[in-house]
């Protein structure tokens, strides 16, 4: 008989996939999904889903953890996201992103993250890279899909420096977003309403920083196509 460390019985399973729920016995070993439907085995724990829904971790999209995720308290502060089955943490939107950060600017990068903080970060970092780095070495309570923000690339540059950023300040910048894309994304929010893939500024800005096509940057994946229903 196949043995498990965990068997969570009798639920019905929503899957992420789109189709109908379906009751479902879910079998666990170690961190890997094993098997799903009648599981006939032994377990070292056993779960009764009776009643209960059976879903894989919720992601949230939009919350700002990414100025929580670097403190001490981050489990304790971040406890409730996971008492409500989110597994998954979507950062770095609205143009907040702890990093890239330039000591030249760091008081103003600072002062613009200020009501996004319960405390101030160590800001042991200047690189997106760097700053993934330190997350990972510290450890991270929750899986985190990070994006690189249109608001910290233009501090590092210009602080808060009401005036169209010159072409080199303009290289700068995109070499930033070049150099985080492979371990973040770099996400055309403000302009997809315009149905443009480009990647253009918040408000305020607008008028200082041109929009520039996001393919300029870094190579834009496709997304994968919606599940089937
Ligand atoms: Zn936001």
């Amino acid at each position: 008989m196949a043995t498990f460390d965990i068997i969570i019985k009798n639920g019905r399973v929503a899957d992420g996939s789109g189709r109908p729920s379906f009751p479902a016995d879910v079998a666990i070993r170690g961190d890997r999904i094993e098997a799903v439907g009648k599981v006939d085995g032994q377990a070292a724990r056993i779960i009764d889903a009776t009643g209960k829904v059976v879903a894989p971790g919720f992601i949230d999209i939009h919350s700002h953890s990414e100025f929580i995720l670097p403190l001490e308290k981050a489990p304790e502060i971040l406890a409730p996201f996971i008492q409500q089955g989110i597994t998954t943490l979507v950062t770095g939107n609205c143009g907040y992103s702890p990093a890239p950060v330039n000591p030249r600017t760091l008081e103003q990068m600072k002062s613009y993250t200020m009501f996004l903080k319960g405390e101030e970060l160590s800001w042991k970092w200047t690189t997106f890279g760097e700053f993934l780095d330190h997350l990972e070495r510290r450890g991270i309570c929750m899986n985190m899909i990070p994006m690189v923000s249109h608001g910290a690339v233009r501090i590092h540059q210009v602080g808060f420096e009401g005036r169209r950023v010159t072409a080199d300040e303009m290289e700068t910048m995109k070499r930033l977003v070049r150099q985080a894309c492979p371990r973040a994304s770099s996400m055309p929010q403000a302009s997809s309403r315009r149905r443009r893939r480009s990647w253009s500024w918040p408000a305020p800005l607008r008028g200082t920083t041109p929009s520039i096509p996001v393919t300029s940057v870094a190579p834009v994946r496709p997304s994968p196509p919606p599940p089937r229903r």
